[in-house]
């Protein structure tokens, strides 16, 4: 099987403090795989890395076989890469609109830009009523559901998505949850991390458990839903 990225062997540090401490990963094309973790456990800064957010201080992360290691951001995208951050990181006081045009800058052609929207209106009808909203006063999970249509506004072929389940209530958690897997039926590839475990899980092929900057066991989503460590460290026993 095609490996989408491989993430190999990788350290970070933030000054003395060691974030990653040889984390290694793959994500196979065409494929939902999910990162979970506590808080701390290094979740965040493995996307921060793939995006080349923060520097790798030593390792190899490659896109389809070429090296994208401490990479321009911007060059990373035009890759083929993109981060729906955690917390979202719309632009509140501009309506739906323009932070789709926002997410979008990257992709000059026309049509590819309204197969993108159209792509995205099938997927969140919401956004499509909702266009000339000011994105402060859309509902969380519509804002969260903004933030991932601006991801996809940059054609990624590997979407990478930071807790998109923070915060919200229990029913839009599961709605964001069929949405990343009908995005997934749709073509892209994915990289989850995620607190909730158990909707991470269940929604995965393949899965990585992240444990203060280690990663200490991997599996299918099934085989982790089933391990004794995961059920009492992840899902309330
Ligand atoms: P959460 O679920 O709380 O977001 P996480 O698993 O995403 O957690 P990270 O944000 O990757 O965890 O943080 C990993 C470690 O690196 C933590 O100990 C955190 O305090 C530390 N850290 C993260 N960002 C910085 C920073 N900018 N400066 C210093 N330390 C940082």
């Amino acid at each position: 099987m095609t490996s989408a990225l491989v993430f190999s062997d990788v350290y970070v540090n933030y000054g003395s403090i060691s974030a990653l401490k040889g984390v290694s990963f793959e994500v196979p094309d065409g494929s939902i795989v999910t990162l979970i973790g506590a808080n701390g456990a290094g979740k965040s800064t493995t996307l921060k890395a793939i995006m080349g957010l923060v520097n790798v201080r030593s390792g190899l992360i490659t896109f389809y076989g070429s090296p994208i290691t401490n990479m321009k951001t911007h060059l990373i995208v035009r890759n083929g890469l993109a981060l729906c951050p955690e917390g979202r990181r719309i632009f509140l006081n501009l309506t739906v609109s323009e932070n789709l045009k926002i997410g979008g800058y990257i992709i000059k052609e026309k049509e590819t830009q309204e197969a993108i929207l159209e792509e995205i209106f099938s997927l969140f009808p919401r956004m499509k009523e909702r266009l000339n909203q000011i994105a402060g006063t859309l509902s969380g999970g519509e804002q969260q559901m903004l933030a991932i249509s601006r991801a996809m506004m940059q054609n990624p072929k590997l979407l990478l998505l930071d807790e998109p389940s923070l915060g919200l209530a229990p029913n839009l958690v599961v709605e964001i949850f069929e949405k990343i897997e009908y995005l997934n039926k749709l073509g892209k590839t994915i990289l989850l991390v995620e607190q909730n475990a158990y909707h991470a899980l269940r929604l995965a092929h393949y899965s990585y458990v992240l444990e203060q900057g280690r990663i200490v066991l991997a599996g299918t989503g099934q085989e982790l839903l089933d391990n004794p460590q995961v059920k009492s460290a992840y899902l309330g026993g």
